[in-house]
């Protein structure tokens, strides 16, 4: 990874995947992010739900069919694990992402480029809402990247596909 995460807003800690058995993977360190805010500054992460110790992304979410709940994401970065809470939709489900404290529609960085009809959508890890210190995830249920990345390395790639 060529992007430097020692600022504010995330943390190194020991990868804490169980698979890493052996004592040379045990080595290996994972990012955690420890803030994320929507675009109005509202802090999404919530110790409702946490991961190996670190509060979930908490995020209000709408299914196809108009169904209401919530996912919370693991803050790891490529941690897959998430929980959904009061629905639970189904693989290939594309998913509208709101802040669950001022209903904002978290907002989309760029097409997803490991599934078919995702959108990659952003949040800040400061609360003056910026894109370019941001995590992102996927909001297709199941795609391969639905875990949260950094929006920083994306960016420079969307500017060149004209995207952003
Ligand atoms: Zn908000
Ligand atoms: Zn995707």
């Amino acid at each position: 990874m060529g992007y430097q995460f020692d600022r504010r807003g995330f943390m190194i800690i020991p990868d804490p995947r169980e698979y890493r058995r052996t004592k040379e993977e045990q080595k290996q360190k994972c990012v955690v992010a420890t803030e994320a805010y929507c675009p109005n500054g509202h802090n999404l992460i919530d110790d409702y739900v946490n991961f190996n110790g670190f509060g979930g992304i908490k995020l209000k979410i709408r299914r196809p069919n108009g169904e209401e709940g919530f996912m919370v994401l693991s803050p790891i970065f490529g941690d897959k694990t998430v929980v959904y809470i009061g629905t639970k939709p189904a693989d290939g489900e594309k998913l509208e992402v709101f802040c669950p404290e001022c209903g904002t529609a978290i907002p989309v960085l760029k097409p997803c480029d490991e599934c078919t009809g995702g959108e990659l959508r952003v949040l800040s890890v400061e609360p003056k809402f910026t894109v370019s210190d941001g995590i992102a995830f996927c909001d297709l249920v199941g795609c391969p990247s639905a875990y949260i990345i950094s929006a920083g390395e994306l960016i420079e790639r969307a500017y060149i596909e004209g995207l952003e």
